[in-house]
């Protein structure tokens, strides 16, 4: 018979949001195994950075923020950002001993005995008082669904599955999508393929200038009303816009990055606009982002007729056990360094007031 084992706290998933929430527990004087315990379902850590593609090099990310109490310094800009943060997050588990388990995958959580959660995994039970779910996006790609879309006799793939622009040789690649990935793979694979073109589903913004504080809190607060409001969050970034940089600039210049309105449909050998106009295509490449990965908690029924997770602060709002961390307006690496404390701040609070401290 599986008999949970009982902690404080499961934390669900070692990216940078479980790893900042796993530090500020440590913290709080909280023993991992004892008291808490940090699942990831990953082969190694690194949260979802490890399979991030080769050519996305640690210069090219657009600003990772190190982890609560301690830096990633001396990184070497030309080496790809799977393996600089991959070696970062191994570093950092093994400083603060936070001993991750893995891989273990979290199948679901429900309701447990005497108020508890019930975490059922790949290696048996937890159970636990509060759950910090850091689960990310990344095993979640979203496929928009167009129609003729499964005539196409050409390749299809997602950003979850590119692996570099070497193997775009000499093809006809339709990008879709406006975000960071699909203008980066668009400049990645334009001097390889025959030809591309680059669909997107609203105009793209670009933005001049730094993004400074208070822009990123205007990106914050547009994704927060939405979760608030129990909608299904969109990515931080797609709020931010491109920022201009010499790579866009000369995208632009060259005509990679002209952009078309999205296709009607998709035929055997290309994609079709209404107005007739046709563009034939070997390949088409998503860029359509990720979803939040939280299938894992349906049976305790927090998603709200939206979609969403109505969330205040990081505190699901059905559940207060529950914290989403990495989710919505705290999906990036700043924000999840933020969530992460947050999170922790708020479950001590609620498990003290229940009179039980852990420590
Ligand atoms: P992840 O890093 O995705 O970690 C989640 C972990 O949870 C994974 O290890 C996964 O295996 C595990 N997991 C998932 N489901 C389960 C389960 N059921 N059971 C157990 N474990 C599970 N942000 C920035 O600030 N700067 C950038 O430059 C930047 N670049 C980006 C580039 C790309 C291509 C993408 C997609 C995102 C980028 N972001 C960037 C956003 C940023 O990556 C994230 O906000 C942040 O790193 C995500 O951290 P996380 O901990 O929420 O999730």
């Amino acid at each position: 018979m599986d008999i949970p084992r009982e902690v404080e706290v499961v934390v669900i998933g070692a990216g940078q949001a479980g790893l900042s929430a796993a530090f500020h527990l440590r913290r709080g004087g909280y023993e991992p195994e004892r008291d808490f315990v940090v699942l990831d379902g990953s082969p190694a850590p690194g949260g979802a950075w490890q399979f991030r593609w080769p050519s996305l090099t640690y210069g090219k990310v657009h600003g990772m923020h190190a982890l609560p109490g301690m830096e990633l310094t001396g990184a070497d800009p030309q080496r790809p950002s799977s393996e600089v943060v991959a070696g970062y997050f191994a570093d950092y588990e093994r400083a603060f001993g936070l001993r991750v388990r893995r891989p273990v995958r979290v199948r679901s959580v429900r309701e447990g005995d005497g108020g508890r959660l019930r975490v059922e995994t790949s290696a048996g039970s937890w159970s636990a008082r509060a759950l910090i779910n850091a689960t990310g996006t990344w095993d979640r790609p979203f496929w928009p669904r167009y129609p003729g879309q499964e005539t196409f006799r050409g390749r299809q793939l997602h950003t979850a599955r590119y692996a570099g622009p070497k193997e775009f040789a000499g093809e006809r690649v339709i990008v879709v999508g406006g975000g960071a990935s699909g203008t980066q793979h668009l400049l990645e694979i334009a001097p390889y393929a025959a030809a591309t073109t680059w669909v997107t589903r609203r105009p793209p913004v670009f933005r001049e200038g730094p993004f400074d504080e208070e822009a990123g809190r205007a990106a914050v607060a547009l994704v927060e009303e939405r979760v608030r409001r129990g909608l299904p969050p969109r990515s931080v970034v797609s709020v931010t816009g491109l920022p201009l940089n010499d790579a866009i600039r000369a995208g632009l210049d060259s005509g990679v990055l002209d952009r078309l309105p999205m296709f009607d449909r998709i035929t055997p050998d290309g994609v079709r606009w209404d107005d007739g106009r046709e563009q034939p295509a070997d390949v088409i490449l998503w860029a359509t982002g990720f979803r939040p990965v939280i299938g894992h908690l349906a049976p305790l029924g927090l998603r709200e007729a939206g979609g969403g997770i109505r969330v205040e602060g990081t505190r699901a709002v059905a559940d207060p056990r529950v914290h989403l961390v990495g989710y919505g307006p705290s999906a990036s690496t700043i924000g999840a360094n933020r969530a992460g404390r947050a999170a922790v701040r708020d479950i001590r609070r609620l498990l003290a007031e229940e009179g039980e401290p852990a420590a």
